[in-house]
């Protein structure tokens, strides 16, 4: 969801006003500048989202000698785009790009892709009707290093936002791709008081996959290994090797490993030697709940912006904004239980009614009268991937950090849920991570 549209509303925002400006040098534009390196080494990569990409396109940039390692048929990750649905690109992952201060955002522009401020209303459901004033401004009370460790639901109700209010709750947890119950308002402000890339949403007329596709994944194509997924790391010896589900080696010298937090919670992947029991906690501490994306075309533009507080799915948002095209296309953004409930329902055909019989409440009957078609995209249940993307969750404290913490020298971790820049759960984020990891690697760090 177009999260940075919550945040805008609060008065607590500061994201955006202290930016270090070593970091910007560092993270604002791609292709910086590498350190100097005697490293001779191979780097293996495994996963081939945004940040195993930008791992491998820098690596390829300074001339090194890398290989990626993608469990799926396709590379892209939590990022896609299908064409066909509608006479607008869909995009199937991340959609708007947070701010324009980033690495995305430069790459985007120096690839000449042009993006668009997302302009769209938000409309409350709000005791059975439509409005476009917030309820007394629920959404943006959430911006508060100093409270205690309790959930966003928790924290509205002690401020006096009772039961009437917790699907509005909902969307704004959702936004962050968490629950109301378990993401925590201390540790989400404390990250997000990190966030430096502004504190506007685009989107792009094209797909923001285009501008990764283009840009950086194109030109390391050769490097990457589809249906190769790594189930074993041994880092005993001088040299890693990497195993794969069908019993392949690869060797290496240093591997960035940049699979989901869902993966590494999972232990889908075994460490010889095991890796740390407070690392192996970390992962754990880190949240990333239930994801799904259903897109419903009409036939009539008959929904307001973007619908905030549906029982359902807690938050629809107007597709065609920010594109081109005349389709009028509806995306049920649905995170956490609502997701979950969503996957239960067994097939596209339920999932849709349930969303339609919603609308239809909402909309009197509109929806269901001017159905066309529909479009899942349930992130939960792809195998690689399972579930939507990292969120602070009550407890995490400094999770990210540990989790993140290179060991040995020989295994970096990369990958959204490992930035600690506050850039979690987005595509710049992912990017960073994977630059910083391959700096590391070159400093000899
Ligand atoms: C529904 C949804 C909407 C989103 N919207 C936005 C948005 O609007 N804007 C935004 O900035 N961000 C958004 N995001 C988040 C963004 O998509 C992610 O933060 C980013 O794409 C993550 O990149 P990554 O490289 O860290 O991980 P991934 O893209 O998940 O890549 C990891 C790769 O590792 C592979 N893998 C897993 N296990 C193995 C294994 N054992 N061996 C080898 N490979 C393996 C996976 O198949 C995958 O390709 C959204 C995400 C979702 C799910």
């Amino acid at each position: 969801m177009n999260r940075r549209k919550f945040l805008k509303q609060s008065s607590l925002v500061t994201t955006g006003l202290a930016v270090s400006p070593t970091l910007f040098a560092q993270f604002n534009g791609y292709d910086p500048d590498l350190p100097k390196s005697d490293f001779s080494g191979k780097v293996l990569i495994i996963g081939a989202g945004a940040a195993g990409l930008y791992a491998g396109y820098t690596l390829q940039r300074g001339g090194y000698d890398f290989e990626i390692l993608e469990a799926s048929d396709r590379i892209g990750g939590r990022m896609g785009k299908h064409e066909g649905f509608a006479d607008h690109t869909i995009d199937l992952g991340a959609q708007w790009l947070h701010g324009k201060r980033s690495i995305a955002a430069d790459l985007a522009r120096k690839n000449g892709f042009k993006f668009k401020k997302d302009k769209s209303d938000m409309y409350f459901l709000f005791h059975g009707n439509l409005t476009d004033q917030t309820p007394s401004d629920v959404t943006s009370i959430f911006r508060d290093s100093f409270a205690k460790d309790i959930s966003f639901a928790d924290y509205a109700k002690k401020q006096g936002y009772g039961d009437d209010y917790q699907y509005i709750v909902q969307a704004t947890a959702g936004s962050y791709g968490a629950d109301a119950d378990k993401i925590s308002v201390k540790w989400t402000s404390i990250e997000e008081d990190e966030w430096s890339s502004g504190n506007t949403d685009y989107k792009f007329r094209e797909s923001y996959w285009d501008v990764i596709n283009k840009g950086i994944a194109q030109p390391i194509g050769d490097k990457i290994r589809l249906n190769t997924a790594v189930d074993s790391i041994d880092y005993s010896g001088e040299k890693i090797q990497v195993e794969d589900t069908s019993g392949k080696t690869y060797t290496a010298d240093k591997v960035i490993i940049t699979v989901p937090i869902t993966i590494l919670q999972s232990a889908e992947i075994a460490f010889n030697p095991v890796l740390p029991e407070q690392k192996v906690a970390a992962f754990k501490k880190i949240g990333m709940g239930p994801g799904m994306k259903v897109f419903l075309k009409f036939s009539e533009h008959f929904y307001r912006g973007n619908t905030i507080g549906g029982k359902v799915c807690a938050a629809y948002a107007d597709d065609k904004e920010g594109k081109d095209g005349t389709d009028n296309v509806l995306l049920a953004f649905a995170m956490g239980d609502q997701a979950k409930s969503l996957s239960k329902l067994g097939s596209d055909e339920a999932i849709a009614k349930a969303l339609l019989a919603e609308l239809d409440e909402i909309y009197d009957g509109r929806a269901s009268a001017s159905f066309l078609d529909k479009l899942v995209i349930d992130y939960t249940n792809m195998p690689f991937i399972k579930g939507a993307y990292s969120y602070s969750a009550i407890g995490i404290g400094n999770a990210r950090s540990v989790a993140a913490k290179d060991i040995d020298q020989k295994l970096y971790f990369a990958g959204e849920a490992m930035n600690v820049r506050g850039h979690h759960q987005t595509v710049h984020g992912a990017l960073e991570t994977g630059f910083d990891k391959v700096v590391k690697i070159l400093e000899g760090n």
